[in-house]
């Protein structure tokens, strides 16, 4: 089956592979070599994560990486398979789908537990449908920053080890060239793969991978069950586990201004981590209804819908996992826990945002931002030094900073005597300062996330050869809450032409 030459990671002895999902069998998956791209290059390597994983140093140095991680040899010990998922699209049941341009290599042990190997863009499996098993440059270089400016923002994501590139031509609307990402989790299963066997009605297959993902991943579920919550009811909190880190998630996304773009329910990982990033984007202006995805006409996935659909998506799981859990009632009380625990997760959220926890403040606050479409990021930042400036005077230039963001300045005026009396209240209380408070407020407020317009910048210097750009961005947005003073201008507002740029699901 594995048609091509093997190749040793160097120092392939300590990579410990497990491969317990490929062990799972051949109604989960297919087993096939990924096809290999001519002259291979790499585009850029994330030795920060290569370390926190604990993986030897030389793991993204040799020529075998390289081979290993564009898809031209399989290292030894892994294991290639493509997974079989199906899953909603856009409101719509689309059938079965699969990782159609995905190789999974196996999982390998590693400081922070065993983790999935992913290859996006090693070719075409049994699930490409028309496609090409391919992916371009372009959205290569927007998946492997986004994922890791997600996990510097401390928010559940897949996360990206190298990106690797080929001269090789892919079509899209015009010629581009390929690429592929090497993606990490501990696991990559979506809600679409349990959709996938309640379609079937294999209700024995669907239990052995709910049994899986609960032993290896979710141990939680059967220690709560064993505690006797839900009854003791396993499947019942499987769900109730994957609302609460769904919950979590997507409350991290609305705090930061991310849209996701696609939240269709083959992207949504059973781990709740972010996965798949395609026409994604963080805000500029604060506008709640952006809609980030050229090609989402109906605006299903608009940023202030993202809790919905979350709440959506998890209700087409539930209904998939109904004869597991084989409880209508237990199953409703599930469900419906998903819109306290999101409630309490953006409010908590907000709160580390405001530096304060006050719902109306907060709600009048993005209201008038909303009014103004006022820089998201920005505005955060600079209230958060504002208030570590230590001082209240709304004539100080840290908050005259923050008014200048503001047309109507009478508006801001008022939520700023309000916010700063507020916040004069809690410093008493709790016997604080501005300054700590700020500089907490400054651990919540990013300076830098991925403008649409940044990551513009990094592809096109990346499609004329110069990848310099892509390294500078990985190391500012794996720790976007310090200063980095050398590189401010990333943090300044967008240029106009950033409003024109159109991402569609083309990638
Ligand atoms: P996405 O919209 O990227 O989540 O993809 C939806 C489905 O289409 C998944 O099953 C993908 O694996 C598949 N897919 C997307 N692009 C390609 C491609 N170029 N070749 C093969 N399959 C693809
Ligand atoms: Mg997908």
């Amino acid at each position: 089956m594995q048609v091509m030459s093997s190749t040793a990671l160097p120092d392939a002895p300590s990579l410990v592979w497990h491969n317990s999902f490929a062990q799972l069998g051949e109604d989960f998956l297919t087993h096939l070599p990924p096809t290999p791209l001519a002259e291979v290059h790499w585009v850029s390597r994330n030795f920060t994560l290569l370390k926190d994983l604990g993986w030897p140093s030389e793991g993204l140095s040799s020529a075998d990486a390289l081979k290993a991680f564009s898809g031209c040899a399989i290292p030894e010990g892994a294991q290639p398979y493509a997974s079989v998922y199906s899953g909603h699209q856009f409101g719509v049941w689309a059938g079965q789908l699969g990782d159609g341009r995905a190789l999974s290599l196996g999982e390998v042990e590693s400081t922070l537990g065993p983790q999935e190997i992913q290859l996006k863009g090693a070719g075409p499996t049994p699930y490409s449908r028309r496609g090409d098993g391919r992916a371009v440059l372009r959205s290569s270089i927007r998946e492997y920053l986004c994922s890791e400016a997600m996990h510097g923002l401390g928010i559940p994501t897949t996360r990206a080890l190298c990106l690797t590139g080929s001269p090789q031509t892919v079509y899209r609307e015009e010629a581009e060239t390929a690429a592929v990402v090497t993606r990490i989790a501990p696991s990559f299963v979506r809600f679409g793969h349990f959709e996938h066997f309640a379609a079937l009605d294999q209700t024995e297959t669907q239990r052995t991978l709910a049994d899986h993902v609960m032993k290896e991943q979710l141990p939680e579920c059967t220690r709560r069950a064993a505690a006797g919550e839900h009854h003791g009811n396993r499947y019942a909190l499987l769900l109730q586990v994957v609302s609460e880190r769904t919950a979590h998630m997507v409350a991290q996304w609305q705090a930061v201004g991310f849209c996701h773009g696609v939240m269709n329910t083959d992207n949504m990982s059973i781990l709740g981590l972010t996965l798949d990033y395609g026409p994604f984007q963080f805000l500029d202006g604060f506008n709640p209804r952006h809609v980030c995805n050229h090609s989402d006409s109906q605006g299903r996935y608009a940023y202030h819908r993202q809790p919905q659909v979350a709440f959506w998506n998890l209700h087409c799981l539930a209904q998939a996992l109904t004869p597991l859990i084989q409880d209508m009632e237990l199953t409703k009380t599930v469900l419906e826990s998903f819109k306290v625990d999101f409630a309490k997760a953006l409010d908590h959220a907000m709160a580390g945002k405001l530096g304060l926890a006050h719902r109306e403040l907060n709600d009048r606050l993005l209201q008038l931002m909303a009014r103004e479409q006022v820089d998201y990021t920005l505005f955060w930042r600079r209230l958060s030094h504002a208030v570590a400036q230590g001082q209240a005077d709304p004539l100080a230039p840290s908050w005259l900073a923050v008014r200048d963001l503001f047309l109507d300045r009478a508006a801001w005026s008022d939520w700023q005597q309000d916010y700063a009396s507020e916040m004069q209240n809690l410093i008493q209380a709790q016997d604080l300062s501005w300054s700590e408070v700020g500089s907490q407020m400054l651990r919540h407020n990013p300076k830098y996330v991925l403008r649409n317009h940044l990551a513009e910048i990094a592809i096109r210097k990346a499609k004329s050869g110069d990848f310099s750009e892509v390294d500078v961005l990985l190391t500012l947005l794996q720790s976007p809450f310090d200063e980095h003073p050398e590189h401010d201008a990333y943090a300044q507002l967008p240029p106009d032409w950033a409003s024109s740029i159109e991402i569609s699901c083309s990638s």
